[in-house]
């Protein structure tokens, strides 16, 4: 089969939902423009520092690559990798050393925080004294709070104008059903607009069009080498769940996983913006209520410290 693109090569991927094959070099094309698209001018420009969330695995790394190729010939830009070490034994440190590798190989600056020394403890910690106390509580919604504080604490001292976070399309998809399906109206406005404070980077998603198959062939094509392995919490997760559920959607019906993210980008402009951040009681930072979601979380597990 010829690619659709070109007509000249031999395609290697059919994409489903538009009929389209793709030769490797038009696919690799197609990636990028669909990024700079999603970025825009506005952000694509001199004077900017971009910081990156860096996991280590296939998407942070995919969008690293792609930032990196973008921001490297303009004059007075750069990027930086904000790398967040959660804590959890027998995986992240794995994804750490993938991420240092990588920046190294790209020449990127890059700088490191942990969970122990931002709040006191591991992720695999915080998971045991939950246990202990008889909590039932999904490891993932409190690593991705904490994470979220400690990346943007890194992007505020790294003076950053926008922090980048790898989130492709199907995290998209899953995080808006989640909450669609929580029936909760708050968080779902609050995934679709940045809180206006500046003591809050806004965040910017370069692959949220990108669905999670192309960002692995493009990965693969690149010879990018991610952190392969899953956390070993995953599989706890409801998004998992959910994620089951709309891959089964998509094999059924190709080009649910966009429609679900356009239609909410459609229905954003119905959600209330939050004008005004608080500032948490305890630890003085961004929250959307009285106390922020990190220090809710302590204190319920009595180890905030006050
Ligand atoms: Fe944290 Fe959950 Fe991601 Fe593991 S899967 S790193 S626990 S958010
Ligand atoms: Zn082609
Ligand atoms: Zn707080």
């Amino acid at each position: 089969m010829k690619c659709s693109i070109c007509k000249k090569n031999i395609s290697f991927y059919h994409q489903r939902h538009s009929g389209l094959n793709f030769c490797k070099e038009c696919f690799v094309k197609y990636i990028k423009k669909k990024v700079r698209k999603t970025l825009g001018k506005n952000i694509i420009k001199q004077n900017m520092t971009i910081g990156m969330g860096l996991s280590g695995g296939k998407d942070s790394l995919v969008m690293a690559y792609i930032l990196n190729e973008f921001y490297k010939p303009i004059p007075n830009s750069n990027i930086i990798a904000l790398i967040v070490d959660e804590g959890i034994e027998g995986f992240r440190k794995d994804g750490v050393n993938m991420a240092i590798k990588f920046c190294e190989e790209y020449d990127i600056a890059y700088k490191i925080a942990t969970f122990k020394e931002y709040i006191g403890y591991d992720l695999d910690e915080l998971v045991k004294i939950a246990k202990d106390k008889n909590l039932t509580m999904n490891p993932c919604s409190f690593c991705g709070v904490i994470r979220r504080k400690i990346l943007n604490k890194m992007a505020l001292n790294e003076k950053c104008n926008y922090l980048a976070i790898g989130h492709n399309l199907d995290d998209m998809a899953q995080a808006i059903m989640m909450n669609y399906i929580e029936g909760d109206v708050k968080k779902l406005a609050i995934l679709g607009h940045d809180a206006n404070n500046p003591m809050f980077v806004k965040r910017i998603k370069p692959l949220k069009y990108i669905p999670e198959n192309e960002v692995l062939l493009f990965a693969d094509l690149l010879e990018i080498k991610y952190h392969k392995a899953p956390c070993p919490y995953s599989s706890m997760s409801y998004r998992a769940e959910i994620s089951d559920i709309i891959d089964k959607l998509e094999e059924n019906h190709p080009g649910t996983k966009y429609s679900i993210v356009s239609g909410f980008e459609k229905l954003l402009e119905y959600l209330p913006v939050e004008k005004e951040m608080n500032v948490c009681k305890y630890c003085n930072e961004p929250s959307a209520s009285e106390i922020c979601k990190v220090c809710m979380f302590l204190e319920k597990l009595g180890i905030l410290n006050v």
